[in-house]
Order: structure tokens, then sequence, then C-alpha cells
């Protein structure tokens, strides 16, 4: 049976600190579900559909790398219901710091509760990308500053044409 995983964001948009767990996430599991989520609470800098071809466009970089497996989709409703009708058990977070260690356990817990056969599994994140948010690519954008060095090339390729 084919081992699978699934990484969920707002992905607002999708930075290399992401695509960092994703691609290791993708090292550790045959299949690997990118599902960018839409929670209707929260307001985007960038469109569903925005949000979902920067991620798409993350994942044929990685297929140019070689590594395989990425499943890119978006999902409106409760990420254990995805999870479940996916026959996926494992959801990856990456965690950046302290508070969101105290975050992402929290979340856990919750998953738990809706889902208990759901482990999540929380990937530190690289040291270099510790510091670095979809928020920080938004005020950027926002304020006019440099922004591509938080983006994979094609991703930055992409918000320069959609701003
Ligand atoms: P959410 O709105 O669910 O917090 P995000 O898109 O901000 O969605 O983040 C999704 C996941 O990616 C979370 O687990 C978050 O901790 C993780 N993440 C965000 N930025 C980084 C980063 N720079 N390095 C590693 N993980 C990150």
């Amino acid at each position: 049976m084919k081992t699978k995983a699934i990484v969920t964001g707002s992905f607002d948009p999708i930075t290399v600190g992401h695509a960092d767990i994703i691609r290791r996430g993708a090292a550790m599991f045959d299949e690997v579900y990118v599902v960018v989520l839409n929670n209707a609470d929260k307001t985007h800098m960038f469109t569903e559909a925005q949000r979902k071809a920067m991620a798409e466009a993350v994942a044929d970089e990685l297929r140019e790398e070689g590594i395989t497996g990425i499943t890119v989709d978006s999902y409106s409703g409760l990420t254990a219901d995805y999870m479940r009708a996916h026959g996926i058990t494992t959801i990856l977070r990456g965690v950046r710091n302290e508070r969101d260690r105290i975050y992402e356990m929290e979340l856990a817990a919750i998953m738990r509760e809706f889902y208990p056969d759901c482990t999540t599994l929380l990937l530190e994140s690289r040291p270099e990308y510790a510091e670095l948010s979809s928020t920080d690519v938004r005020q950027a954008i926002d304020g006019g500053r440099k922004y591509a060095h938080m983006l994979t090339p094609a991703v930055a390729r992409l918000i320069e044409s959609m701003i």
C-alpha cells in the first residue's frame, strides 16, 4: 500500500518554507497531497484559483527536480473529511518557532477529535526559513518591497504577472 500524507495551508502565497516542507514530505511518503484550504472566515490576497496555481507551480518545479507523487488540490471543508475521503491518516505541518509549536499541538488535538486515526507530523522548519511567512510576502508586495527571495522562481514569476 502506498504511504500518503497531506500538507495543508492557506498558501497565500506559498513560500520557499512551504516548498521545503512539501519536498521533505515527498521524500518520506509515496504520495503527498498539497491542499489549498479555503477558509471563508479568512480574507486572502490571492484567490483560491491563484493560490492553487502557485501550489501547482511548486509541484511542477519539484517534478523537474525528479520529485514525484505530489498532487495539488483545494478544499473548503474540514481537513479531517478530506483526509478520510482520500484514505490519508498523516498531516504534515511545518513549525518555525515555539508559537507555531503550541498552535500546531492545539490543532493536532482538534484533528484527533474529528478524526481519531489522524497523526500530525510536525517538521521543524529549516533555520533559514524560520522567520519567513506568507504575511511577510503580502506586506512586501503591499509596501512595494522585494519579495522574490521568499518564493520559488516559478511562484515569483506568477505573482509578478498577477499584481
Ligand atoms: P495556515 O493558514 O493554515 O496557518 P499557512 O499557509 O500559513 O497556513 O501555513 C501552512 C503550514 O506551513 C503551517 O503548518 C505553517 O506552520 C507552515 N509554515 C509556514 N511558513 C513556514 C516556513 N517558513 N517554514 C516551515 N513551515 C512553514
